[in-house]
Order: structure tokens, then C-alpha cells, then sequence
């Protein structure tokens, strides 16, 4: 695993569970709004966190902390992901996962071997959309399946749209509550500039939170609940 930050605690990353936050470096993505962009652009990576510190870390808490929150960067394009949830699920963790949905194979591993108990999944915008949004063209296959396999499983999930006017339009998130239908959690989140991966969308804004509770109206005829929330 290459691990470049551990927050020991967190009230907020998993729902009604206080969680530990280890965050990935390293993502197959480039989304311009990225707001960790140091655990994207390889230039900016600091010197990985040794993954036995983290796990002797975990074995300190036992009974203090409930679960573990896996960020990034990209978790599922770690080579060891499933070895290291098993060490930390041996401890009774529950743990959540934070992915962009393009490794579908590693979901399915994870939630076949019970190696993951919350899945949010990124919803980038539309299918046809992603090449532009994630610099990575020809993924949508991969996305479709990830929010099948989300949908089909018994783990909890969410799926979340960082929204970006420049990038997302009204019609784009109608579109995206097509996609994940009849989910049950589904968050909108307007962006907020305070760090981003190319630092001319510090400069952006997010579509209006009159549009968005627009869409929150629309998308609430087929997913159970619909939220708004900033970006984090
Ligand atoms: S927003 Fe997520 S998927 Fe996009 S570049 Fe950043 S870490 Fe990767």
C-alpha cells in the first residue's frame, strides 16, 4: 500500500461512526477540481507512511475507534488493497471504501470477501462526460458496472457528484439519477475552491444551490434521499 496520510480521527468520513482516515496516493484520474491534488501528481507526493506503522496504529485503537475510512487518491489501484483491509477487518473494523468506481473487478473482490462494509462512490457526471471530467477516456463500461455491483450488493453505499458549473449542467445531473436509480443515498456537492489539482478552478464556483434544489426535487422521484452538502 502506499499511504500518504493517516487523520487518527474523524467524525465525519464514515455516517454515525467514529473513523480513522487513511488516504491512498495515487489515482488513474485527473479530475481538474481534485482537491488532493498531492495525492495525485506524483510530484507533489511526500515520502509514504509505512503500512505496519498504520496497522500497529489500528491495533492501539482497538475499542477506541469503530471503523476506517479508505481515501485518496484512488484506493482500488493499490496492489494490496484486500491484504490490508484483512488485517484491519481481524481487528473488527468496519470500514468504509471512497472510490471512483473505475477498478470494478477490485469491488467486487472486496464485497465478495466482506472486506468492506460502505462503499461512496464518486459519480464524476453522465457517462459520456467522464472522458472530459477525469481525463481518462473510455471508462464508462467500468463505471456502469461498479454502480450495478453497488446496487446488487448488501453493503451501504452513497454516490456523490462534486459539482462544478464549468463542468456540469442541470440536464448532466438529471442524466447521472438515470444512471444510479432507484439508490438510496445520493449527495450533491457544490464545489467549494480551496485546493484543486489544476489551481485555475480555484476560480470556479458550483452550479447555484436554487439549481441544485432544483435537481434535489427531480432526483428525489427515484432515489430515496437526496442531499446537498459541500465538497470535502
Ligand atoms: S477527485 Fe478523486 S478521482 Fe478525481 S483525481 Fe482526485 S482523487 Fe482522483
Amino acid at each position: 500500500m502506499k499511504i500518504g496520510g493517516l487523520q487518527k480521527v474523524s467524525l465525519i468520513d464514515y455516517p454515525g461512526e467514529i473513523s480513522s482516515v487513511i488516504f491512498c496516493q495515487g489515482c488513474n484520474f485527473r479530475c481538474p477540481y481534485c482537491h488532493n491534488p498531492e495525492l495525485v501528481d506524483p510530484e507533489l507526493f511526500s515520502a509514504c507512511l509505512c503500512e505496519d506503522s498504520i496497522l500497529s496504529f489500528h491495533r492501539s485503537r482497538i475499542g477506541k475507534l469503530d471503523a476506517v475510512t479508505v481515501t485518496g487518491g484512488e484506493p482500488t489501484i493499490q496492489q494490496d488493497l484486500a491484504s490490508f483491509l484483512k488485517c484491519l477487518k481481524a481487528m473488527g473494523y468496519q470500514i468504509k471504501i471512497d472510490t471512483n468506481g473505475s477498478m470494478p473487478g477490485v469491488l467486487a473482490r472486496l464485497i465478495a470477501e466482506h472486506l468492506v462494509d460502505y462503499i461512496a462512490m464518486d459519480i464524476k457526471g453522465p457517462l459520456e462526460k467522464y472522458g472530459k471530467i477525469t481525463g481518462m477516456a473510455g471508462v464508462s463500461e467500468q463505471i456502469a458496472e461498479s454502480v450495478r455491483l453497488i446496487l446488487s450488493s448488501n453493503v451501504n453505499y452513497e454516490f456523490r457528484t462534486t459539482v462544478v458549473d464549468s463542468l456540469l449542467t442541470e440536464e448532466d445531473l438529471l442524466n447521472v439519477g438515470d444512471l444510479i436509480a432507484q439508490s438510496r443515498r445520493y449527495a450533491l456537492q457544490p464545489f467549494v475552491p480551496s485546493k484543486a489539482l489544476r489551481p485555475q478552478y480555484l476560480e470556479e464556483k458550483s452550479l447555484s444551490l436554487e439549481t441544485l434544489a432544483r435537481v434535489r426535487g427531480q432526483l428525489g422521484k427515484k432515489i430515496d434521499s437526496v442531499i446537498i452538502r459541500p465538497s470535502t
